[in-house]
């Protein structure tokens, strides 16, 4: 989400409407409640792009174990034949 804002040590800034928010430290809830509220689009796009994301790694890491299961398939293959 940090595309959409400007940090400083206290207060971030709406890249998209340049509005300063106050921020405590390391808390986003209000720049996501910003967002949510007044830049209902990007807010679901982001979301959208995190359900992406995440799914991919997911994806990968299915990829990842079966292979890693034909690999051990294979390998008890070969001992076979
Ligand atoms: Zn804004």
């Amino acid at each position: 989400m940090w595309e959409f804002y400007e940090a400083t040590e206290s207060t971030a800034k709406c890249k998209l409407c340049k509005k300063v928010l106050k921020r405590s430290k390391g808390c986003t809830s209000n720049l996501l409640a910003h967002m949510q509220r007044d830049h209902r689009v990007e807010h679901q796009t982001m979301k959208d792009n995190e359900e992406r994301r995440k799914a991919e790694v997911e994806q990968d890491q299915q990829v990842r174990s079966t292979s890693h299961v034909s690999n051990r398939l294979s390998n008890n293959l070969s001992l076979i034949l």
